[in-house]
């Protein structure tokens, strides 16, 4: 997400941090370095040209130029001017005690549909009931589509088909949805491939018939500018709530994206960030910002560690690394569940520090060959060999190779990184643990093989 943009701004920030006293000239080179990213990564020209002049206002002075902590200075107010310009507060849905409406709109293609099963997918896990309605009546394929990817999430869907009209099926679907007692039924419309006002209308009249407590529109981040202007239509003509950045996960002119809050004055309550159906996030300007300076985001990271991992397993897991006895039985487990977390790639840009190692890593490498690589190894194991690796001498490392497609050197280098792996965690159990595993770390490098 918005690699460029990090790059550069990580490379900005990170000549300043550390210096102290700074004088006019420094301050006017690095404001002119981020404007200029701003300006690559497509950030609206109005928004980044305040977005400078509002961090110099802030730093000039002599009290603050001439203090030995002048760099971090600079560092803290561009990140609390990214957390402005990105909508400040995270905002949640607005919603009444039961039976909530949510209107989806969107032009075609912006992942309008996807994105109502994911936002349906994300309330459900959060244990609230949900419903969906297909009020594209023009297209039977979104119908279909929407048929499909409900049922993969186990939500009903309301639909009607064709020969309706759209404001019949949302107010029908609505209605079906409160007799179930819904708390939120999901109301996904027709679009267009540009805003018209016969889309305008039908909208207006689907949002009268249910009088939803949201109306979200669908953008596409990679669309760039227009998708500002895309949103500012909408907003006028019917009024929105909140908006669903999709397609985070791409880089190309993303930036289009970090202005629209800005520009609009609508908050983005979601974003997309890939098109598994498990891929949408809540946001939060600050965790963005964080992201975008190269500080990670260990917020995010750890709550989808706690929706990955199984709570019980995790407090056996705890007990056997404080026992030393984890095996390569939980190795592999630990694997699967750091798959469901989402793309490795995404994962690492969470880790404060990691964007500045981001080039050296092939994360598709590691994500593909690697996992899938170590997973068959411990697949063609004998439930002895996974609790007593130890046991694995040459003539089991060659019968494993075999049933693994790999090669015996490929099994040796996966039981060293785990010996690796035990090693830290039972350094990370002890007193001093910490610094013990970073020390681990800075000797014989990641144990993950990057
Ligand atoms: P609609 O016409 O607006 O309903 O769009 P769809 O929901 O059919 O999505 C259009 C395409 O965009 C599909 O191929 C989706 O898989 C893809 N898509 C949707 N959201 C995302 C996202 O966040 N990231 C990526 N990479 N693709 C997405």
């Amino acid at each position: 997400m918005f690699e460029t943009l990090t790059d550069k701004l990580t490379a900005v920030i990170n000549s300043i941090s550390n210096k102290g006293r700074l004088t006019e000239s420094d301050i006017d080179e690095t404001l002119k370095e981020i404007r200029r990213a701003l300006l690559e990564a497509d950030v609206n020209f109005k928004v980044a040209r305040s977005f400078v002049a509002s961090i110099k206002e802030q730093v000039m002075g002599e009290e603050i130029l001439s203090s030995m902590t002048a760099g971090q200075h600079v560092v803290k107010v561009t990140n609390d001017e990214l957390i402005k310009t990105l909508g400040r507060d995270s905002v949640e849905l607005i919603k009444t005690e039961k039976n909530n409406a949510i209107l989806m709109v969107g032009l075609n293609g912006s992942g309008k549909t996807t994105s109502s099963v994911k936002l349906a997918r994300y309330l459900k896990e959060s244990g609230q009931s949900v419903g969906l309605v297909a009020a594209d009546v023009h297209r039977p394929a979104a119908i279909n589509q929407l048929s499909v990817l409900s049922d993969e999430v186990g939500v009903n869907l309301y639909e009607a088909g064709t020969e309706v009209s759209a404001a019949k099926v949302s107010r029908d679907g609505y209605k079906d949805g409160k007799n179930r007692d819904f708390d939120w039924t999901i109301i996904d419309t027709a679009g267009r491939f540009q805003v018209d006002d016969e889309l305008m209308e039908e909208l207006e009249e689907i949002k009268k018939s249910v009088n939803p407590t949201e109306v979200i529109l669908v953008v596409d981040a990679m669309t760039g500018q227009e998708s500002v202007n895309v949103a500012q239509d909408f907003h006028d003509r019917i009024g929105l709530t909140g908006l669903i950045l999709t397609k985070m996960d791409g880089d190309a002119r993303g930036g289009a994206a970090l202005s629209i809050t800005s520009v609009t004055g609508i908050p983005v309550k979601y974003i997309g960030i890939g098109e598994r159906i498990d891929a949408l996030e809540r946001f939060h300007p600050d965790r963005l910002a964080s992201r975008i300076l190269g500080m990670g985001d260990v917020l995010t990271l750890a709550e989808k560690a706690q929706a990955s991992f199984d709570q019980d397993q995790m407090a056996d897991l705890e007990q056997k690394i404080r026992q030393a006895t984890f095996d390569l039985e939980d190795f592999l487990n630990q694997m699967q569940a750091v798959k469901k977390m989402g793309s490795i790639g995404q994962l690492l840009e969470m880790v404060p520090g990691f964007s500045m190692m981001k080039g050296k890593v092939d994360t598709d490498d590691l994500e593909g060959n690697h996992l899938v690589k170590a997973e068959s190894i411990i697949y063609s194991m004998t439930p002895e060999e996974r609790s007593r690796p130890e046991i694995i001498g040459g003539s089991r490392r060659r019968r494993i190779a075999k049933g693994s497609g790999t090669s015996p050197q490929d099994v040796n280098q996966l039981l060293n990184q785990f010996k690796q792996v035990r090693k830290m965690m039972k350094d990370m159990s002890s007193p001093g643990g910490q610094q013990k595993m970073m020390r681990t770390l800075s000797q014989k490098g990641n144990p993950f093989g990057f």
